[in-house]
Parts: structure tokens; C-alpha cells; sequence
């Protein structure tokens, strides 16, 4: 059966796949592999959910909308803890299993009345299933991000952050920040202010590294801009830094961007490949990093988001792998888990480039 797999798996053949790689913006349930999620369905028969409903095949488009009723159908299947913990694992083995040495995992802390599922205990399940991959000596170092969902107002940012301050202290560097996806133009400055305003501020306004979506809505141009005003520490997508003045003040400050292909093509933020914005951004040598978003919904691998990048701009096996050594830079973690990874790349090179 391996052989078939391998057949099945075009990407694993070569350079993309031994790449080493960094993978920066990936949210949890939307990276459940459709094998996962075949562990899932078969686990709630009555839901008739299944796999085409939660995933967008090749060549296939959704609109944003349709994106997001994807996720909560995804929900309806991760309802329990058994479940978080399940999908933690998974994904994680399927990442290490990509070449992906070094993981930020993002996911919204959700309460799930039916299972008695809080918060808390949802965070748990994925910091045991972070865990239990450590155990199991994969190669690869997971953090996790605690994102804030923009629909819940100032008063569940204000919530996550508390979580996301209770667990900092007690995880030894696992949560590193906090992610405000969607549309935060009303929540992102409250809940900057949250995380820097009590006693140890400097230590926690250091310690949880906000972090920002730039909404993937046009003409927010104003808003876009009070939200790079608090200097976030990268941008997911960037899709719509569209004015002179945006991308000035993105570029003056050097905010690495996190930029996923294959999810802007797919739910139509971006109309083609040639057209991304990668091109630009890579051609002016501004920090970037290849990343998947959501590599079960998008049905993507990380090696192949590397791969779509490469051919798409022409990128020399060395473009290519200064590319995954330079996405080290923009990690949340440690100059030390920097250093250890610049070590285990410097130690790769030789025997994935080849010439
Ligand atoms: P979860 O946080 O439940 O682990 O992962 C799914 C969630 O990630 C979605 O409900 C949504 O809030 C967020 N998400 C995933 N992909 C995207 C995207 O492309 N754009 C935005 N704005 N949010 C996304």
C-alpha cells in the first residue's frame, strides 16, 4: 500500500517535500486531513455530513461566505474533546509527515454546550494532544496560538486573553499569542490594550505577541490602517494591503507577511496564481513566509503551497530554500528554538539541495 500512497501523493516525490519548513498560519479545524475527517463522520453518522462538504477540491472555488459555513459544519464533527485531541495528533503527524520541522497551530478556544466542552478544557485537549506528538518523538516543535473569533465582541477577546494569560504561564512557551482573525477592526485594539494594561504589562505585552489579520474585505483602507497603527507582529494574507500607503507602512516596518496561495485562490480572494501577491512582495525582498491556512479545506500540503510558489515565480531550488531558512526569522518562539532550528536546516542543506 505505500507504494500506492506514494503514487497518490505527487508532492512527496522530491525537494518540496525534504525541504525543511516552517508553517506559520494554520488553523486547526481547517486542516483536518479528509482521512480524519472520514474518522470523524464514521464517529457521527446522524450529522450526514460528508467529505465534499468540508473540503474544496482541485480546481473547485467556494466564495468566502461558503468558507466559513464550511467551518461550521467542521464544527458540528469536533465537538468533544475526545475529538480536539483526536485532530490535534492527526494533523500534527501529517504536518511532521510534510517536513515541517516547526509549527504554529492557531484555533478558536469554543465552548460546546451538548458535550460539556468549556474553553478551558477544549485548550487542554490541545495542548495534551501537543503532548502526546512530543512523546512520540516526531520531528517537529508545535506552539499554538490562541485565536480570538471577531464575531464575539470585545467581551470574548477579553475572555481569550484571560485564557491565553492563564495558560502562558503555565505552558513554558506552547501558547505564544493570541491570533485576531476575521474582521477585528472593532476588537483588535481592545484587546491589545487588554493584554498590555494589568501589573506585569511589559512582560505579558512582550509575552503574548499579538497578532493581526488584515481583513479580507476590500475598501477597508481606514481600518486596515488602525490595525497596523498597533504594530502587530506579522499579517495573515495581506490580501487587501491595497493602497500605497498601506503597503509604505507595511514595508517600513518590516511586518512579516503570512501568505497562503492555494486558500486565496480557492475561496476567491485573489483570482489566480500568477496574480498573487507573493510576486510583488517576494520581488521587493520583503519578509515573507509561505504558509497553508487551512490545508484540509483547501486540500493542500505545505511542501506543494512551496512547490505552486516556486514554478509559479520561477524560484531557483535556492531561492527556494533561503525562503524556508529566512521564515525561521518570524517565529514567535525563542532566539533558542530559532538557533536550533538554523542548526537543523544548516545540517540539511547539503543532502536536499542538489545541484
Ligand atoms: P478553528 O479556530 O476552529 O480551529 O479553525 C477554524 C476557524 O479559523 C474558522 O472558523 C475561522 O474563524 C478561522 N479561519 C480559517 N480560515 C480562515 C480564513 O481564510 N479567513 C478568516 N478570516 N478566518 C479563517
Amino acid at each position: 500500500t505505500m507504494e500506492i500512497e506514494e503514487l497518490q501523493q505527487p508532492w512527496k516525490t522530491d525537494f518540496y517535500w525534504e525541504l525543511p519548513k516552517v508553517e506559520l498560519h494554520a488553523h486547526l479545524n481547517g486542516s483536518i486531513s479528509s482521512n480524519t475527517m472520514k474518522k470523524l463522520i464514521a464517529k457521527k453518522p446522524d450529522l450526514k455530513i460528508h467529505n465534499q462538504m468540508t473540503m474544496i477540491d482541485q480546481g473547485k472555488k467556494r466564495t468566502l461566505e461558503e468558507c466559513f459555513q464550511m467551518f461550521q459544519t467542521i464544527h458540528q464533527l469536533t465537538s468533544s474533546p475526545e475529538d480536539i485531541l483526536m485532530v490535534t495528533k492527526d494533523v500534527i503527524k501529517e504536518f511532521a509527515d510534510d517536513g515541517v520541522k516547526y509549527l504554529e497551530l492557531r484555533s478558536t478556544p469554543r465552548r460546546e454546550n451538548a458535550t460539556g466542552m468549556t474553553k478551558k478544557i477544549y485548550v487542554e485537549s490541545i495542548l495534551e494532544g501537543i503532548k502526546q506528538s512530543k512523546q512520540e518523538n516526531l520531528d517537529i516543535d508545535v506552539r499554538y496560538l490562541m485565536a480570538i473569533d471577531r464575531r464575539g465582541g470585545p467581551s470574548v477577546a477579553k475572555e481569550t486573553v484571560k485564557l491565553a494569560e492563564e495558560f502562558f504561564h503555565s505552558t513554558e512557551g506552547i501558547v505564544l499569542g493570541l491570533d485576531l482573525s476575521g474582521d477585528p477592526t472593532k476588537i483588535a485594539p481592545k484587546a491589545k490594550k487588554e493584554a498590555s494594561a494589568s501589573p506585569k504589562a511589559e512582560a505579558k505585552a512582550k509575552a503574548l505577541k499579538a497578532k493581526f489579520y488584515v481583513p479580507e474585505i476590500p475598501n477597508q483602507n481606514k481600518e486596515t490602517q488602525i490595525l497596523l497603527d498597533l504594530l502587530p507582529d506579522r499579517i495573515g494574507h495581506g490580501t487587501f494591503l491595497n493602497s500605497c500607503d498601506l503597503v509604505d507602512f507595511v514595508r517600513q516596518h518590516q511586518i512579516p507577511l503570512e501568505l497562503c496561495l492555494t486558500s486565496n485562490i480557492k475561496s476567491q480572494t485573489v483570482p489566480s496564481y500568477v496574480q498573487h501577491h507573493f510576486g510583488f512582495w517576494y520581488s521587493i525582498g520583503h519578509p515573507s513566509v509561505i504558509c497553508t491556512d487551512d490545508k484540509g479545506v483547501f486540500a493542500t500540503h505545505l511542501s506543494q503551497e512551496y512547490q505552486l510558489a516556486a514554478e509559479t515565480f520561477n524560484l531557483t531550488q535556492s531561492q527556494v530554500w533561503d525562503l524556508s531558512y529566512k521564515s525561521i526569522n518570524y517565529i514567535f518562539a525563542s532566539d533558542n528554538t530559532r538557533s536550533e532550528l538554523r542548526k537543523k536546516w544548516n545540517y540539511l542543506k547539503p543532502k536536499v539541495l542538489h545541484f
